[in-house]
């Protein structure tokens, strides 16, 4: 193995910053980096930077900090402990003094939120140390914040050194400016992945190709040639086709398709699975079948698909006619938030209402109104409010209602436990260490409120003891 020197006199500058030995995950250089380097090197260094490297030099005291970039891509990635062996043998070769090691399994994304790279500017502003050492430059800099207060601790020359596997970078003018330059091309890179990530999705959608997992009924292509095609899955596309046709001409209810599915198709999913209710109901409503797909669903984005459709639009339409009727006419329609409020202005009990509206690609979509039963008072004004507004509104008095706690841990805890079994018994996953007083109760709360089942609201608002009144689009606490 070769280690480079980091003495101006002996190499180039542009070597001096380039480790030599690339079998370990290198920091890659872009070319506008390597560019910037090479100019550096062709430009007169200051004297004061030749004057500085003769200097006696200041003890360091090193901090071994160790981060894994969870977002990484990269196949060549390194665990923590193998980071912290490398860095360690590095150390003891190069005699630096170790006064610590530090591990960090957060991604350094969002600034300030990495508690131990906290700890570490803490620990430098108490001179516990004057130094890191560590992977890559982009391990303490993801983002211009953590960057900032970085080269701020250089600039107080409480830090000496930032050390890198195969870098050096000191309180001088060109290596903290290098250090920010490494740090905003991990930062560009970063970002430049989540937007690449974004624009490959879409430039696929607009192809007519589906970027996801095939729906029952298709396949996604194995040749790796034809990445995102979608084939017509020959086993399962007829009973599909059927399904349709069922609700269409023969007014089939979910049920009744389930269980003919189950008992006289013996239809499995591609995962071997029985069919669900639910997925049927997903299915029946999937535009895909007949050529249209959304992307990202509720993105408003519609795309017409090149796969080939199972079903006519038609008797798409048809379907989603008779859906309607079907839901119409039940006599169960479930209205989650009834029970919770009353009138604001004449305090009448609150009743819900659904309607249905067409949209342009065909699906109907289910609206639900809240408002006064006008039991006390026949003329009563207080008007309408939508669903979502009334959840969203609720998720906002959360924090101030009165919640109780007792009742709410008890279903945190069992929801918990479900999960945990799920994890556990199925997913095959170590077992999770949540603990209730970990779950905020009121998140929790917004999250049933949000993305719960019926059945989970109701529970859920057995547990408020508040009393809510709605007047005028408007919820408050009585
Ligand atoms: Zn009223």
């Amino acid at each position: 193995m070769h280690y480079t020197t980091f003495r101006y006199e002996n190499k180039g500058f542009l070597e001096s910053w380039l480790p030599t030995s690339y079998q370990l995950t290198p920091p890659r250089l872009s070319r506008e980096v390597a560019s910037f380097l090479r100019y550096m090197e062709t430009t007169q260094m200051p004297v004061g930077a030749m004057a500085r490297e003769i200097q006696a030099p200041i003890k360091v005291k090193y901090c071994l900090y160790a981060r894994k970039s969870t977002e990484s891509e990269e196949a060549q990635i390194l665990s923590i402990d193998s980071q912290i062996k490398e860095m360690l043998q590095m150390a003891e070769r190069d005699h630096l003094e170790i006064v610590e090691i530090k591990k960090e399994s957060h991604s350094a994304k969002e600034a300030g939120q990495r508690p131990v790279f906290n700890e570490i500017v803490e620990e430098i502003k108490k001179k516990k140390f004057n130094g890191i050492l560590t992977w890559a430059p982009d391990r303490i800099s993801r983002n211009a914040g953590d960057l900032g207060r970085i080269v701020d601790l250089m600039d107080q020359g409480i830090l000496h050194e930032i050390r890198t596997y195969g870098q050096k970078f000191t309180n001088s003018p060109n290596e903290k400016f290098l250090l920010m330059i490494l740090g905003s091309q991990a930062k560009l890179e970063n970002d430049n992945k989540v937007v690449n990530v974004k624009r490959g999705l879409r430039a696929r959608c607009e192809m007519g190709l589906w970027p996801c997992t095939a729906p029952t009924g298709y396949l996604n292509s194995k040749n790796t040639d034809k990445r995102c095609h979608v084939e017509i899955d020959p086993h399962r596309a007829p009973t599909i086709k059927k399904m349709f046709e069922k609700v269409a001409y023969e007014k089939c209810s979910g049920r009744r398709l389930h269980a003919w599915l189950k008992d006289e198709m013996k239809f499995k999913t591609k995962g071997d699975k029985v069919f669900s209710i639910s997925n049927i109901y997903i299915t029946l409503r999937n535009t895909f079948y007949y050529g249209s797909f959304e992307y990202p669903k509720g993105g408003g984005q519609w795309y017409t698909g090149k796969h080939t459709p199972i079903i006519t639009k038609e008797l798409f339409d048809k379907v989603q006619e008779q859906m309607m009727e079907y839901t119409r006419n039940s006599e169960h329609k479930e209205f989650a938030f009834t029970k919770l409020m009353t009138c604001g202005l004449c305090g009448s009990g609150i009743t819900a209402d659904e309607k249905f509206k067409k949209q342009n690609n065909g699906n109907i979509h289910r609206y639900v109104y809240y408002g006064c039963c006008r039991y006390q008072d026949k003329d009563c004004k207080s008007g309408y409010m939508r669903e979502e507004n009334l959840i969203e509104q609720l998720a906002g008095l959360m924090d101030e209602i009165d919640l109780d706690e007792i009742g709410m841990k008890q279903r945190i805890k069992d929801e918990i436990e479900r999960h945990k079994r799920f994890n556990v018994g199925i997913l095959g996953l170590k077992e999770a260490t949540v603990k209730v007083a970990d779950v905020d109760i009121r998140n929790y709360a917004k999250h049933v409120l949000r993305g719960g089942t019926i059945l989970e609201k109701r529970e859920l608002l057995t547990c408020l003891k508040s009393k809510v009144v709605m007047n005028n689009k408007q919820i408050r606490i009585a």
